[in-house]
């Protein structure tokens, strides 16, 4: 079960829906909670998958309701794991393990989804585990490594930031793309290590360019963490960087899940002096009308809109998000500027700040350096 809990309902929450699972279940089936928000239902059934499949499909059709729970309208959400066992060939702990394994298959391809389990998935679960212990390995052993690509001014085309971008070589099988590992990192617990390396690296290497601003990504995980603006605060001082000098990238999902406790996050991190500028908008939930209340210091533009300046309709959207940025008098970055007409046509709309491959890839600080000096 999925839902924005942290609100005070998580244990009646899990109740009603409990009682919705009851009504639904066949008779004779049998439904446990197994974990915090884990539910099994087991049942015999005469046909393949067929009976799994309709009850998996009712349930998600009950959980699109949103809930009343109390005062409050909870919308919640489930990830559902099928598994079989025909006449009986496969043992009570396995049949666990393989809807275990499917349900998690079928949290990664998002929200309300049901996967049955096939075999190859416990391939990939192996892969997984190793790739996890292997980053596990880098991040304790600091063989993580930060490049550095740079934020244009749009009017003067001089650099006036950078933004920390995380990389890891593997060893024995070469760089593993952020967006690979920084999700594994998310959901074994590692988020929290990796994230405080990347930004107490990037608080020190700052301080070689003074005339830079800093970005540093900051995931939902480090976030959610009450604690995040105390390590913040620590980084700050153990480093000695000046706190305005550094932004703190974040995405919307967390965002939209938790505004009230986002708003609080933000404003403890202002207070603490370093800039909060919201990453990847356009991309997805773009909830416009909170925006203003979050006080976000920046707005970047993600990539993906950028890329559509060519097509009349995207090219409308995409003016049309800056324009709705800037009326907030807030600025705004585009990202992912790859040609010369890209750069031409977000300067034009409104960015101040433009990054992209055009302008510099992410580099080891060294070449930073070296373009500061030229
Ligand atoms: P992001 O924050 O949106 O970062 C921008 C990504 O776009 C980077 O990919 C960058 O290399 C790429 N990029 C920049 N300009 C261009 C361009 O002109 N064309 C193309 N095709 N790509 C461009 P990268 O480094 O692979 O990072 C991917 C994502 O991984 C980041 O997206 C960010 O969400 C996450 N990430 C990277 N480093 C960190 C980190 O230290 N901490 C956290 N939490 N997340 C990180
Ligand atoms: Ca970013
Ligand atoms: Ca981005
Ligand atoms: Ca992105």
């Amino acid at each position: 079960v999925n839902d924005s809990y942290g609100h005070g309902t998580g244990d009646q929450l899990i109740r009603a829906v409990a009682a919705g699972l009851e009504v639904l279940i066949p008779q004779g089936a049998v439904l446990a909670r197994i974990g915090g928000d884990e539910f099994a239902i087991a049942f015999l059934s005469d046909s393949e998958n067929a009976a799994a499949l309709q009850l998996a499909e009712q349930i998600l059709d009950f959980l699109v309701e949103p809930l009343e729970i109390g005062r409050r309208v909870v919308v919640v959400g489930a990830s559902i794991g099928i598994a079989m066992s025909p006449s009986g060939t496969v043992g009570r702990e396995e049949l666990v393990r393989r809807s275990d394994l499917a349900m998690y298959k079928a949290k990664e391809a998002g929200r309300a989804r049901m996967t049955l389990y096939d075999p190859s998935m416990d391939a990939d679960r192996e892969q997984r585990n190793a790739l996890e212990l292997d980053l596990r390995i880098a991040i304790e052993s600091g063989d993580l490594t930060l490049a550095y690509q740079p934020l244009i001014d749009a009017a003067t085309h001089a650099m006036t930031g950078v933004e920390a971008l995380v990389r890891w070589n593997r060893p024995g099988h070469g760089p593993v793309s952020p967006e690979l590992f920084i999700p594994i990192a998310e959901t074994s617990g590692l988020i929290e290590s990796l994230g405080l390396f990347v930004l107490r690296k990037a608080c020190e290497t700052a301080k070689q360019w003074p005339e830079l601003n800093v970005s540093v990504n900051v995931s939902p995980g480090q976030f959610r963490n009450p604690a995040f603006t105390d390590y913040v605060r620590y980084v700050l001082k153990q480093t000695e960087i000046e706190a305005g000098r550094i932004t703190l990238e974040i995405t919307e999902g967390y965002m939209i899940q938790n505004p009230q406790r986002t708003r609080q996050s933000i404003e403890r991190l202002k207070a603490l002096g370093v800039k909060v500028a919201l990453d990847d908008f356009g991309s997805g939930f773009s909830s416009i009308g909170y925006l203003r209340q979050f006080g976000f210091d920046r707005i970047k533009i993600d990539r993906s809109l950028v890329m559509g300046v060519n097509d009349k309709r995207q090219r409308e959207m995409l003016q049309a998000t800056v324009a709705l940025a800037r009326s907030l008098d807030i600025p705004v970055t585009a990202e992912g500027i790859e040609t010369e007409e890209q750069a031409t046509a977000m300067r034009l709309f409104g960015c101040d700040c433009l990054q992209g491959y055009m302008f510099g890839k992410p580099v080891a600080s060294d070449l930073i350096t070296e373009m500061l000096n030229e």
